[in-house]
């Protein structure tokens, strides 16, 4: 290659320069130049301060060694997510643990009792009772094992977004990405309907022969210049606002975000070192804006405090396409699945590494962006459906908001067919594997949904007396007692980062 292929990346919140390092990486001994653009006056939106493990992989990718980035972003570990109140009872909670290696001795009983508790015997079926992130997080371990220990061990992280992105930019910097600040005016194309040039508010122009749009919400460049399509998910998820409110840090750090269940969404509080990060997603067709603020104000104990609240508007849902002509969307420009279970930076990653597997410099073929495009359009909906499942099984009655998502049936035919499959009792293990959807959230995970709400008949009468010892079914005794030898070999996460 003579002349250097030249990336232009539009927008620099934390899609953006996740984009830009991953490329750096990736393509660092190929002629390519990247440049990103970013508004001052924009800005970035702010949130999104969980991740799931494959944040990890991104790390260690970029060979940036957790003491790095880690203590600047303010960051601890995540091991867990706890559902409180979803099931109607708002003490009762459950778990969706990060698998582990070492949760191969114990998934398979778990998906054993899960079908022997459908079948209507009385057996042990709570997430956190069968896999060892469960007990790291009720005992608050950080998920670093002793140097002996032989298991790897799955984890992801919750950080401050706005440190994490400026971690990220000077981390591109140095590896030569050339960083401009100005403000897209205008967007160009060739007659062939590519994108050839951007126009700043101050008259400088950039070329490029692949254009990333990472702007966001406003998706400048793939929806609003090429015109693609956004598809919205509202049929079957409601929420499209959230109204955010820091508290003051934990002192014992938890290493899990809990999701808990409020009258009309649901609200997270993410343990970070300096502070805890809160909020409360919900639906603008079911309560007012005021309203939300209040009840959250209310259930932080923070009605007479001026700290002030940011309120967000989320579009939710994805691009009918990923990827058009010389333009790649990432980010919240090309879809957004609401932020339970924290989705939407894994998704960015998982979209960029399998774009960088995809892209030929020179000649992309119509055919490589439409392998693409489906792959990344079935990524979202088999996540959205995933989550949409947490609303549908809900068991609350407060509101008209929980009721509506639980009598919805606007479902996809896939998680139509899981449910149809779990209620009448037949192997959910095989209709995963049939549907091939395990690579999205695993079948354990979908234990977790599952199980954790509690979705059961009610148990036959006339249970043996000795079934939960009995051995057959769930050691339980001898599995908590192997988990707590286990969970020896790790300290509080509180012991190596000092909170506040
Ligand atoms: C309420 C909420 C909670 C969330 N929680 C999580 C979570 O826990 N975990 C998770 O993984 N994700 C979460 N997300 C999603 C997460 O915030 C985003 O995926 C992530 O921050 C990436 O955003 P982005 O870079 O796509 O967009 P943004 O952060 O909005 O960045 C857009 C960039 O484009 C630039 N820009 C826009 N227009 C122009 C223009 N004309 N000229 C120049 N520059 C321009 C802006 O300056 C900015 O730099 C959450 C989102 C919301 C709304």
């Amino acid at each position: 290659m003579t002349t250097p292929h030249r990336i232009v990346i539009a927008g620099g919140g934390t899609a953006g320069w996740m984009a830009a390092n991953l490329l750096a990486h990736r393509w660092a001994n190929q002629a390519v130049t990247i440049t990103l653009i970013e508004s001052e006056d924009i800005g970035t939106i702010g949130v999104g301060e969980g991740s799931t493990p494959t944040l990890k992989r991104f790390f260690q990718t970029l060979n940036i060694p957790e003491y790095d980035w880690m203590e600047e972003c303010q960051a601890t570990y995540k091991v867990n997510i706890k559902f409180t109140g979803w099931s109607g009872n708002n003490s009762h909670s459950y778990s969706h643990p990060f698998i582990s290696q070492l949760d191969i001795f114990s998934e398979r009983a778990f998906h054993v009792n899960a079908l022997t508790r459908r079948l209507g015997l009385d057996v042990e079926t709570q997430p956190d009772k069968f896999l060892l992130a469960g007990y790291l997080a009720k005992k608050k371990l950080a998920p670093l094992p002793s140097h002996n220990f032989p298991f790897d061990i799955e984890y992801g992280y919750h950080f401050d977004s706005l440190k994490l992105g400026r971690f990220l930019r000077e981390r591109a910097k140095s590896k030569g990405v050339s960083h401009v600040i100005g403000n897209i005016e205008s967007v160009h194309t060739t007659s062939s309907g590519d994108i050839s040039h951007l126009v700043c508010q101050d008259g400088q122009k950039f070329a490029g022969d692949l254009f990333i749009d990472c702007t966001g919400f406003s998706g400048l460049l793939l929806q609003k210049t090429l015109g693609v399509p956004f598809r919205d998910f509202s049929d079957n998820l409601f929420n499209d606002s959230a109204v955010v409110l820091p508290t003051p840090a934990c002192a014992n750090l938890p290493v899990e975000t809990e999701s808990v269940a409020m009258s009309n969404g649901w609200r997270w509080q993410i343990p970070l070192r300096n502070r805890t990060g809160n909020g409360y997603v919900y639906s603008k067709q079911y309560q007012e804006k005021d309203a939300a603020e209040c009840e959250l104000r209310r259930a932080l104990g923070m009605e007479n405090t001026n700290v002030e609240a940011k309120h967000l508007s989320m579009r939710v849902g994805q691009c009918e396409r990923h990827w058009e002509k010389n333009c790649l969307a990432l980010g919240l420009s090309q879809g957004f699945i609401e932020p339970l279970e924290a989705t939407a930076l894994h998704l960015v990653q998982t979209s960029i590494e399998l774009f960088a597997d995809n892209y030929s410099f020179g000649a992309t073929s119509a055919q490589q962006r439409q392998i693409f495009n489906q792959e990344v359009s079935e990524r979202f909906e088999r996540v959205r459906d995933y989550i949409v499942c947490h609303y549908k099984l809900n068991g609350r009655n407060d509101s008209d908001y929980w009721r509506d998502n639980r009598a919805n049936m606007k479902l996809s035919e896939s998680l139509l067919s899981l449910l149809d499959v779990w209620y009448r009792k037949g192997d959910i293990v095989e209709e995963i594997k049939r549907q091939g959807i395990g690579q999205h959230f695993s079948t354990t995970s979908w234990h977790c949904l599952l199980s954790g709400y509690g979705i059961y008949p009610p148990p036959a009468l006339n249970q043996p007396a000795s079934l939960k010892e009995s051995g057959d079914l769930f050691e339980e005794k001898k599995l908590a007692a192997f988990f707590n030898r286990c969970s020896l070999n790790f300290d509080k996460q509180s012991t190596l980062f000092r909170a506040g």
